[in-house]
């Protein structure tokens, strides 16, 4: 590699191959880094912390396996497709399992359902225990997956920030079709007039957590969210989440990707035209291309200070963040499933909170995760691995200290009232995760899990662009730009970039 060692700049050392470097080996990082060397990059990595996989990490805990951050598993064609453009059959690597039974869902009233992933069924039960007309349930899941199938090739594949977006066949096939687009109103607004029943309303407003948002003032588009689980299907991949993680950095160092962990980027290195590299504790190092797969906060304002940042995108609300337990429970619960949703009494009022506010609510939604249904070697056997997730503001002066405690009181407090279970004397092993803790170890500002909210008609649009505008061969992938946070988009935001570096390069 050629280092740049002596202090000031220093001449390029020629050679065949064009060379990028990625910070950051977070999922997004990962997958751009097998599809740049798959073009025929000289890739490095440089990754802060000792391992790959940013928020899609896991933890050991006595016996207990946990995946820290993301649960669940959409569309896994999107892992896939890197596997077979390196030509290689995805299943000798990764695999994973569909769930028949996606959600449990308790409300405070003490109904509960189970959403099957066979959408008649599940509209059935709707019928059953909502009393809205299954076919109803199911017309809605067609007008989710239109949208989807309309916007997303838009929105979702392609950056918003190139004209060549505008004159695609996507982009005039979607205006062709506008009318089917609900432009207007929230998707809560959307909901109501649709599914009637508050309970059922209060379940598909879950979704815009999905991206972090809060479902009364995020736009009537987002009701596509519930059509990645119920129309496509949710699923968990052999192994846990972290197979994603394992299974992708693997493809990468086949690919000759070269990884530098525990040596965090310093600074961009640049001639306020273009990008020339990086700086990090070791050394200087020339790079063709530079990809931040970092937060663009810290980016801007840590590995860019000497250029202007755009204030307006950086301004931006950020999306909610989360305080995660994870408990090794020594008992098993078989009116819970893999995911189970205890929703609170008054959503709107619990967003409130989380946006408006920005404090703990008494009455927390609580997620509990428990992978150890399908993957049973994640817990000892006969004990269970919960994974407890309840949706907080972001990080900025709390002391999670104190809220740490309130929350855990509030959430075993449901647990008892709405699951019927003492679990205090069954927690045998227990850590936390707070905002500040999710920010500190991945330099997501504030610790927002999704980067962006998505809480207003314009959001798409006022995400960071893939590429500098101000530096070329700066390119940013990840949750914190364009198209968005979560599994589905940032392995999206690594195919668009890898896409425009293609165009801009001669390898
Ligand atoms: P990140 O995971 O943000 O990683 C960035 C990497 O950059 C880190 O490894 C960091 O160490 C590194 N880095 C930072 N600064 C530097 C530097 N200066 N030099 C070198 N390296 C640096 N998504 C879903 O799809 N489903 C879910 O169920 C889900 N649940 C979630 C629950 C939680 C608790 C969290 C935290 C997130 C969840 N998400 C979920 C979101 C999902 O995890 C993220 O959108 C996605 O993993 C982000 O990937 P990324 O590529 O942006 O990188």
């Amino acid at each position: 590699m050629d280092e740049l060692n002596c202090a000031g700049w220093v001449s390029f050392v020629i050679v065949n191959k064009q060379k990028a470097i990625i910070i950051g080996a977070g999922l997004g990082g990962l997958a751009l880094s097998v599809r740049l060397a798959h073009l025929g990059f000289d890739v490095i990595v440089f990754e802060g912390a000792p391992t790959p996989g940013g928020k899609l990490s896991e933890k050991v805990i006595n016996g207990y396996r946990f995946d820290l951050g993301p649960s669940l598993f959409t569309m896994p064609t999107l892992v896939e497709e890197l596997f077979i453009l390196c030509g290689e059959r995805p299943s000798d690597h990764f695999q994973y399992k569909r769930l028949e039974d996606i959600c449990h869902y308790f409300f405070t009233d003490g109904t509960s359902i189970k959403a099957d992933a066979d959408r008649e069924k599940f509209a059935k039960e709707c019928e059953r225990i909502f009393g809205l007309d299954h076919r109803e349930v199911l017309r809605h899941f067609d007008k989710i997956r239109d949208i989807h199938d309309l916007t997303g090739p838009v929105f979702l594949e392609q950056s918003l920030h190139r004209s060549a977006t505008y004159t695609s066949k996507a982009f005039i096939h979607a205006m062709r079709h506008i009318g089917k687009l609900p432009l207007l109103g929230s998707m809560h607004v959307a909901h109501q007039a649709r599914l009637k029943d508050e309970r059922l309303v209060q379940l598909f407003d879950r979704f815009a957590t999905y991206n972090g948002s809060d479902p009364y003032r995020a736009p009537a588009m987002m009701q596509l969210i519930p059509h990645l689980e119920h129309g496509i299907g949710a699923f968990l991949p052999v192994g846990g989440m972290y197979a994603i993680t394992k299974s992708v950095y693997e493809l990468a160092l086949r690919q000759g990707v070269k990884f530098l962990f525990n040596e965090p980027v310093q600074r961009i290195l640049h001639d306020q035209k273009r990008v020339q590299g990086v700086r990090t504790h070791v050394s200087d190092y020339h790079a063709d291309f530079v990809v931040s797969n970092m937060d663009m906060h810290p980016t801007y304002r840590k590995l860019l200070s000497d250029i202007e940042e755009p204030k307006k995108l950086l301004r931006q609300e950020k999306s909610s963040s989360a305080l995660i337990f994870y408990w090794g429970v020594k008992n098993q619960t078989p009116q819970l499933g893999v995911h189970n949703i205890l929703f609170s009494a008054n959503y709107r009022e619990e967003f409130e909170h989380l946006f408006k506010h920005r404090k703990i609510y008494h009455d927390p939604t609580v997620y509990i995760n428990i992978t150890s249904k399908v993957e049973n070697a994640d817990a000892p056997p006969g004990c269970e691995n919960w994974f407890i997730l309840v949706n907080t503001p972001n990080h900025d002066t709390q002391n999670w200290d104190e809220w740490k405690d309130q929350i855990r009181e509030s959430v075993l407090k449901k647990i008892q009232e709405m699951l019927h279970i003492d679990l205090t004397p069954l927690i045998e092993t227990e850590e936390v995760l707070t905002p500040q803790m999710i920010e500190s170890r991945t330099s997501s500002f504030r610790g927002s899990l999704y980067g962006n909210a998505s809480n207003s008609t314009f959001a798409a649009f006022l995400r960071h662009p893939n590429f500098s505008k101000q530096l070329k061969g700066l390119y940013f992938c990840g949750g914190s730009v364009h198209p968005g946070g979560g599994i589905p988009l940032v392995l999206r935001s690594a195919a668009i970039v890898s896409r425009d570096i293609e165009r801009r390069a001669i390898v």
